[in-house]
């Protein structure tokens, strides 16, 4: 047997702490808690963990100071756990470097999706993959060109780069500022309606019903992320 993966729970609320080790553990991982995010740093060095799930309120130091140090460290994946009052600092925390994030109260299966979708995007090349699919949609970033039930789309540059933007890190939630400032440039980064407008293009394009997404889905007040299965 090859040894278990071990996953870092970062979160000082022990009813919280407690559910997600039990929910790691029985999917085979091997959880590891820390209540501080001192003792987070302790454990991140000692234990080099697959990933790191932190959650935001802390009682010795601020979720996003300890990310920022993590991120310092290594590259290991962050999962944000963050109470719906914690909007701006869920967004302030994935701007920060965190990759993915859960509002609290979340169940079982909505975290062992996201820590599957994060540790399976860790364990491949760190390259994103030229060739990248989900259901009928397949981009191929070398030639630049989509198709669509093996059909080629015509994308307009700007609707290319911003789904290529998001595919590069498919299934990885991508704030709206990230977005703005990758696809338009960093003095761009509050014109939302510019993404608004292009997601629209792009979904009337790709979605069956644009209202219902099943390719860029929308996160809400946070950005978007390209399905991933
Ligand atoms: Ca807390």
């Amino acid at each position: 047997m090859s040894s278990p993966v071990v996953v870092l729970i970062v979160e000082d609320d022990a009813a919280i702490a407690q559910f997600v080790a039990a929910s790691l553990s029985a999917s085979g991982l091997r959880p590891v808690s820390a209540s501080t995010a001192a003792e987070a740093l302790d454990e991140a060095r000692s234990r080099q963990p697959a990933m790191v799930i932190v959650d935001l309120g802390l009682p010795d130091l601020d979720g996003i100071e300890l990310i920022a140090r993590l991120r310092a460290g290594a590259a290991t994946p962050i999962l944000v756990l963050s109470a719906r009052t914690q909007e701006a600092q869920k967004i302030a925390a994935l701007d920060a470097g965190a990759d993915d994030y859960l509002t609290k109260p979340f169940g079982v299966g909505e975290l062992l999706a996201r820590v599957r979708a994060m540790l399976r995007r860790a364990a491949g090349s760190p390259e994103p993959a030229p060739l990248v699919e989900v259901g009928a949609l397949a981009l191929d970033r070398e030639a630049r060109q989509l198709r669509l039930d093996g059909s080629p789309v015509h994308l307009s540059p700007l609707e290319y780069r911003l789904l290529e933007r998001l595919a590069r890190v498919q299934g990885k939630v991508v704030t709206h500022r990230q977005l703005l400032a990758d696809v338009w440039g960093s003095e761009q980064v509050d014109q939302l309606h510019y993404l608004r407008i292009y997601m629209g293009h792009l979904r009337a394009k790709i979605e069956a019903n644009p209202a219902e997404p099943r390719y860029l889905l929308t996160e809400l007040g946070v950005g978007y992320r390209l399905a991933d299965e």
